[in-house]
């Protein structure tokens, strides 16, 4: 199974390393053949190449479109080594063999990123290349194919350890990797269309990362995982730079992100918002006039669940809220910068990770969300819907209060964020109250009103802080039992999508309670 390297095609966008791997595989006696700026800097750096053109008889074509896809290649590529049949039609067509293919593609992924007009993206679709990988990796049992440059080490090794040859398993793996490389950019080239033609979410759709990070493990210690990314540019945990602490966990890169993209729905313009989470749930979100204010706010709904939490900033860390941050034990901190001084305060907490995103993401952005099932996945798109005032529905006799009207605004906005069903409390633009994730909507009511009273006791209020508070629930009330559990609660104010059979019933309930009622006519289930 072992095969030696005697010519190699190297056909490179990104010329990272290139020499180098050149050079060394030139001293182990192959023979290199290349396309024109391949070929180009590999003669600059003093090696001896041969252009592709000279072995197919034509030159390169129509922009670089045509350039390899040539029996002389594809042949080389292609042919089983052990069958005489094969060898036969290549002597007799004049076609070498090829052992080693070393190709990276056109950066079609970093030009959609970058903006790129229509045109150049469509330029940008590699062709010869991807045809070229899927016929070496096809032929793995006798040729070497390499599409990332960091295997350019791993390549010589191997020819360092087996007599400059490659051992079938080294070969096959490299083959393994070669497709995901070729699904993924296809991937890559099915979803930008998709985009271009503006349907949000066209029924047939390829699905694709690469593999940016392994990670120690999943959720749990005997779960491998990784983490994958779509070349996405929206700021968040996928693209942010960590400036300091242990590398981010697959839990912490959940949190983190669930974290961002609750206070990325928070405009910075109307002031900082920040939330504080916990296994992807909300224990504290608030606003303020600054940034330490709207964190000590967070923190006073729930102190104890924010122990070792993921905390979030809509708007510059500063040094004031870098400072009361770091009093208690906190995992991640992400926020769109970091002032000097604040990243200063955190260097003397090795362990606490710092993120900054350089931008807030879109809410309102479409996107794509997955679950996975046995056999499959579901695709969703994003719930990127989001309640205008103008949408607002009055239901009951008494009119929200203009604070009302915004607390219930906010609080709708946090229970998007919290897993189903959600009831969010909140007085002046803070949490009072989360109840989170339970089977039931009494139940989420009663822990959002139990969590405010014991936070009362830590706090030394002489009452909980849902009394007086305006509430959201995720979906609507089936039955009026909610309604009266949230009255029990002190809350003076409710948002619900509305639209149960038992509408008439609810209503009713609370205006024989006098709460204020409104409906959004939209739900945020989030499971
Ligand atoms: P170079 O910089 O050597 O001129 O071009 C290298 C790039 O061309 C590589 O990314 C390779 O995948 C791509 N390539 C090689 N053959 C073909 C071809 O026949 N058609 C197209 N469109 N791209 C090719």
């Amino acid at each position: 199974d072992r095969i030696p390297l005697k010519r190699a095609l190297i056909s490179v966008s990104d010329k990272t390393g290139l020499i180098d791997f050149a050079r060394a595989l030139s001293a182990r006696g192959v023979e290199l053949l290349s396309t024109g700026g391949t070929a180009k800097t590999l003669r600059e750096a003093g090696l001896t190449v041969r252009d592709v053109a000279d072995v197919t008889g034509f030159p390169e074509m129509m922009d670089g479109r045509v350039k390899t896809l040539h029996p002389a290649v594809h042949g080389g590529l292609l042919a089983l080594r052990d069958s005489e049949e094969h060898m036969a039609a290549a002597t007799s067509h004049g076609i070498g063999m090829i052992d080693l293919l070393v190709v990276n593609l056109y950066p079609f992924e970093e030009t959609v990123a970058k903006g790129a007009s229509y045109e150049d993206c469509i330029e940008n679709i590699d062709i010869g290349g991807p045809a070229m990988i899927r016929a070496a990796s096809k032929n793995h049992a006798f040729v070497t194919v390499v599409v990332d440059v960091q295997d350019y080490a791993a390549v010589l090794a191997e020819l360092d350890a087996n007599d400059d040859t490659t051992r079938y398993a080294f070969r096959q793996r490299q083959a393994q990797i070669a497709y995901a490389r070729t699904a993924a950019y296809d991937a890559a080239v099915s979803n930008w269309m998709a985009g271009a033609i503006g349907e949000d979410m066209p029924r047939r759709r390829a699905f694709a990362g690469t593999l940016a990070q392994g990670l120690r493990y999943g959720e749990n210690p005997h779960q491998a995982a990784g983490f994958y990314k779509d070349g996405s540019d929206r700021p968040g945990v996928a693209t942010a730079r960590q400036w300091q602490g242990k590398e981010l966990s697959y839990n912490n890169i959940n949190d983190t992100d669930a974290a961002f993209e609750l206070v990325a729905e928070f405009d910075p313009a109307a002031g900082p918002a920040v939330a504080i989470i916990k296994h992807a749930n909300p224990c504290g979100v608030a606003r303020g006039a600054s940034a330490i204010e709207a964190y000590r706010r967070a923190y006073d709904c729930d102190r104890t669940s924010a122990f070792g939490g993921i905390v979030a900033l809509n708007t510059a860390l500063d040094a004031d809220t870098a400072r009361a941050i770091t009093e208690i034990f906190t995992e991640v901190v992400i926020a769109p910068e970091a002032s000097d001084e604040a990243r200063e305060i955190f260097a003397a907490k090795k362990n606490l990770r710092l993120l900054t995103t350089g931008g807030l993401p879109d809410a309102g952005a479409a996107g794509l969300a997955f679950r996975q099932v046995a056999g499959g996945f579901l695709v969703q798109g994003r719930d990127n819907g989001r309640i205008l005032r103008s949408d607002l529905k009055v239901v009951t006799q008494r009119q929200p209060s203009e604070a009302e009207l915004n607390d219930l605004l906010f609080a709708w906005t946090v229970a998007k964020h919290v897993k189903s069903n959600a009831i969010v409390y909140a007085r002046d633009l803070a949490t009072v109250g989360i109840g989170a994730g339970q089977m039931s909507r009494v139940d989420s009511t009663r822990i959002g009103k139990r969590k405010s009273e014991d936070m009362a006791e830590v706090l030394g209020l002489d009452q909980a802080l849902t009394i007086g508070s305006s509430v959201a629930s995720d979906a609507f009330f089936p039955f009026a039992d909610g309604v009266e559990a949230l009255a029990a609660a002190g809350a003076k104010a409710v948002i619900q999508p509305g639209g149960s059979m038992r509408d008439a019933e609810v209503i009713a309930a609370a205006d024989r309670l006098g709460l204020a009622m409104v409906f959004t006519g939209q739900r945020h289930f989030r499971h």
